[in-house]
């Protein structure tokens, strides 16, 4: 499935979609450039959620956790994770009962488990974003056939 072009209130309207979609457990792998809008999806997803904490990007603390929603949010930027001292901690994350979204999971790919929401950023120009959406957890199969 791919959406083509979104401006970042199109992007914003498909991250509140997915939220309001969203149950314990999901995972939600985010790929693309630096600035293509992970960290901005993550942080409209997170609304969608009741998190009023504004969501930043996690880069020097490598997750970060928000509580107050409808369930935990763990933000995880996997750009420096060090496999050897942060997989046990990861792991913990991506399998517990929150709501995980992991930007660069190249970086942690034995990690990861076998069944994603995987959202794929390219960047058209300034404004403009296409995201190729992949989606390997049968719970959120037609989810994104099904929005109109
Ligand atoms: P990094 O890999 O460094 O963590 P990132 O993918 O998380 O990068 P963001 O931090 O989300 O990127 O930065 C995206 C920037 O692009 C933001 O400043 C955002 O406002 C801007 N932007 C402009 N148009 C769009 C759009 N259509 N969708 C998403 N972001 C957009
Ligand atoms: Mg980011």
């Amino acid at each position: 499935m791919r959406f083509e072009n979104y401006t970042e209130k199109e992007v914003a309207e498909l991250a509140a979609y997915i939220g309001r979609h969203l149950e314990r457990g999901a995972v939600l792998l985010l790929t693309g450039d630096l600035g293509a809008g992970k960290t901005t999806f993550t942080r409209y997803l997170a609304r969608s959620l009741n998190i009023t904490e504004r969501v930043t990007s996690p880069t020097f603390t490598l997750i970060k956790e928000y509580d107050e929603g409808r369930f935990p949010l763990y933000h995880i930027d996997a750009y420096r994770a060090d496999l050897d001292s942060d997989a046990e901690l990861l792991e913990e994350y991506i399998y517990g009962d929150g709501v995980t979204v992991i930007e660069w999971p190249s970086c942690i790919e034995e990690l990861l488990p076998k069944t994603v929401i995987a959202l794929e950023f390219l960047m058209m120009d300034e404004q403009h974003r296409t995201i190729v959406v992949t989606v390997t957890d049968t719970n959120y199969q037609n989810l994104f056939e099904e929005r109109v």
